[in-house]
């Protein structure tokens, strides 16, 4: 599929500014999960103009908006981001490819925790969220990846050509057949259980499942979502700031030309009405620059 402005993201910020590119009248697509979205566990009292109303709901309309205006919307999500030439390659984990010629970032924050004893202690010490920036740190030894969907299944398979053992621990599966049928096909194990406990003296050195079983890990890495904001931008070449956000000017582009971010992932109030005002300039921009491009 080519489209002249790709948008990651189906939350508030990425919705906007797909309606935002839309009525520029270019082409448009707009990919992630809806179900994802902070916005959709939120009640919202705080929305200029509307008193009440739950997040869903505004996701809901919001959706329709942007397909009305013709954007195109695929729920999938991306696991990999690279420019090539001057158009930027976008892969899903259904294995589509989406070629574009400007970005929009609006991916959010994600890093969901798993709320286990250990957790934090264990932090830098063999825990890691983001298995593109630490796998290397675990070259020959065995790690677990915990998650359902395609970070999850995206990390094993990077794990897996550095560590000696990569154990993916999982409930509901929920990474694309595409991606599962990809992982079967490496060295990675696979067991359907609860972790409960990461283990570790000074550093790791297991995980607990719930029934008692102990896995002999030296890493845990927690990938409970899609493939993390971070890990898109950096594909890219695009450092996060101090705080670990992506650094926007006024007019939401980021250091690299061609490619604007919006809503969480550029910085706080966590909140939907600044996601909102961002994702208009970031579309706005984005798809204004394509259509000079093209004059
Ligand atoms: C419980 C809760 C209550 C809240 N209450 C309020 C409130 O009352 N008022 C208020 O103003 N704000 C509230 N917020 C905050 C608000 O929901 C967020 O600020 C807003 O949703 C941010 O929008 P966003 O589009 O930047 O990110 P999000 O809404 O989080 O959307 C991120 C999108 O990026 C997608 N994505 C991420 N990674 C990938 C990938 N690799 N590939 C494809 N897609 C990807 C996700 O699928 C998702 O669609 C609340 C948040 C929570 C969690």
């Amino acid at each position: 599929m080519d489209v002249d402005v790709a948008i990651i993201g189906l939350g508030p910020a990425g919705l906007q500014a797909a309606i935002h590119a839309a009525r520029n009248k270019v082409k448009v697509v707009a990919m992630g999960k809806s179900e994802s979205s902070s916005l959709n566990r939120a009640d919202v009292e705080n929305y200029f103009g509307i008193p009440s109303i739950e997040g869903k709901e505004l996701l809901r309309v919001g959706r329709e908006q942007a397909k009305n205006f013709g954007a195109e919307l695929l729920e999938e999500d991306i696991i990999k981001l690279a420019k090539e030439g001057n158009r930027f390659k976008i892969t899903t984990e259904t294995d589509r490819e989406v070629f574009a010629r400007a970005i929009v970032l609006a991916t959010g924050i994600s890093r969901a925790k798993l709320g286990v004893p250990g957790e934090k202690e264990y932090l830098g010490k063999g825990v890691s969220y983001c298995a593109s920036c630490d796998a290397g740190f675990f070259r020959g030894r065995a790690v677990a990846v915990i998650g359902e969907e395609s970070e999850a299944a995206e990390s094993a398979m990077l794990l897996d050509e550095y560590a000696a053992k990569v154990i993916w621990v999982h409930r509901e599966l929920k990474a694309s057949p595409q991606m599962l049928d990809k992982v079967k096909r490496t060295k990675v194990e696979m067991i359907a259980a609860k972790p409960v406990k990461i283990i570790g003296e000074t550093t790791v050195t297991g995980l607990e499942l719930e029934g008692g079983q102990v896995l002999d890990v030296q890493g845990v890495f927690i990938a409970l979502g899609a493939k993390g904001s971070m890990d898109l931008a950096l594909e890219l070449g695009i450092l996060p700031d101090p705080s670990g956000q992506i650094k926007v000017d006024e007019n939401c582009r980021t250091e690299m030309e061609y490619v604007y971010a919006c809503g969480d992932v550029t910085g706080r109030p966590w909140q939907l009405a600044r996601a909102v005002g961002q994702g208009c300039v970031a579309g706005d921009n984005a798809s204004k620059a394509v259509r000079q491009e093209k004059v």
